[in-house]
């Protein structure tokens, strides 16, 4: 028996290299890569312009600590500003750690602002935030809270897309809305352009934070930098990780000048920000910010979306609905078809995908596919439904 803890049920699968969007194993075989990582690997494997910047940083320095000037931050901070809502950011190794730092910045806005009874965060039903003790408390499923117990005081929940419910849950000790425009792991549910325009009216009439986590659907996955971009929503803080790194650990706390409270002494992390990290960050972002880039994950999404919603009309005893928003989509299954089953099926004829809540296989694939890794990925799931429908 291995000494690895087994909090993870992994496939039986181990890669020894990837290219783009194709991942191999030592035996040679190849995988079209529709999960990335868990919608880490934005720019594929081994994209060249990542790869440079890692191994000419790594020729350098990899890490000094925060208490000595670290220039890619500033510069990488500098950018993200530019190009979205945020006047300040911080960077951070994870989501989880992310999402704490914005759990910090919602209890410290309140309270230098004269509030310091406002501490709780209304989050959502089926959300995901992590799993550390605060983000666990924050997402509230009891499958993440079971055995540790005592839940984090400080949050409270309501139905994710209901903003009669999302008012009524107000209450004087209420600091902060935490909502992610995407639910990613809960089961992939877009959040509409008017429920996250409402969340902003919301906040603005109680005094709260509007944060969002941005962890999954952010950083170009929705086909703008940031998916509240697409409901034309200034956020006060977003979380975010995942693809800002496409690979290399890295999260970052958006906010704006206002809710940017956090000064020395508040906060801190001894990774957070590291020369390489900076240096792969950049290089992301190098590219997510190319001329057009967007544009191309507008139209291939729209090729996927299209090309999902056609599987759905053929496998309708399978399929059930797709649903998400740009390269984050989810195919929902059948009551009888177990979406882990499904996705090993998949691996069997090369494909990989993530499964989500609510019985959703999700399609998560690196940023830089093209029409022709569409047709690949359908085919396959035309495959495989073929046999669920047979059977
Ligand atoms: C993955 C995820 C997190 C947690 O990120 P980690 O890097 O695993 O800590 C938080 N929120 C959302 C929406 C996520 O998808």
């Amino acid at each position: 028996m291995s000494a690895l803890m087994p909090t993870y049920a992994p496939a039986d699968l181990a890669f020894e290299k990837g290219e783009g969007v194709y991942l191999y194993t030592a035996d040679g075989r190849r995988f079209l890569d529709f999960c990335a990582g868990i919608a880490v690997n934005c720019m594929g494997h081994a994209h060249p312009h990542l790869v440079e910047a890692l191994t000419t940083q790594a020729q350098k320095v990899w890490h000094v600590s925060n208490l000595y000037t670290i220039p890619g931050q500033i510069e990488l901070a500098d950018r993200l500003a530019a190009a979205s809502f945020a006047d300040r950011v911080f960077f951070s190794n994870s989501g989880a750690e992310a999402l704490e730092g914005a759990i910090k910045i919602a209890r410290k806005y309140q309270k230098d602002n004269g509030h310091p009874e406002r501490y709780r965060v209304i989050s959502c039903e089926n959300a995901f935030h992590g799993r550390t003790l605060a983000t666990i408390a924050a997402a509230g499923q009891a499958k993440l809270l079971d055995g540790f117990a005592p839940v984090v005081d400080g949050f409270d929940q309501v139905a994710f897309g209901n903003l009669n419910e999302m008012r009524a849950a107000i209450t004087d000790e209420t600091a902060a809305i935490l909502v992610e425009p995407v639910q990613g792991e809960g089961g992939l549910r877009a959040g509409s352009g008017e429920y996250l325009q409402g969340l902003r009216a919301v906040c603005d009439e109680f005094g709260l934070l509007l944060m969002f986590d941005e962890v999954q659907c952010g950083m170009g996955r929705s086909g703008k930098l940031f998916a509240h971009e697409w409901a034309d929503v200034m956020p006060d803080v977003v979380a975010t990780a995942k693809g800002i790194g496409g690979g290399f650990p890295l999260g970052a706390i958006l906010t704006t000048e206002a809710a940017g409270v956090l000064r020395f002494g508040n906060h801190g992390t001894t990774y957070g920000g590291n020369p390489l990290a900076m240096a792969v960050g950049g290089a992301v972002l190098d590219e997510l910010l190319k001329d057009g880039f967007f544009d191309h994950v507008i139209a291939v999404a729209r090729t996927l979306a299209d090309a999902l919603d056609g599987l759905v009309k053929k496998f309708p005893t399978v399929f059930v609905e797709a649903r998400g928003l740009g390269l984050m989509q989810g195919i929902k299954l059948a009551e009888n078809v177990v979406n882990r089953d499904f996705k090993t099926d998949l691996e069997g004829e090369g494909l990989l995908v993530a499964p989500a809540g609510d019985n959703i296989l999700r399609l998560l694939p690196p940023l830089i596919i093209d029409d022709t890794h569409v047709g690949e990925a359908i085919s396959i799931l035309e495959t495989v439904a073929a046999r669920y429908a047979q059977a």
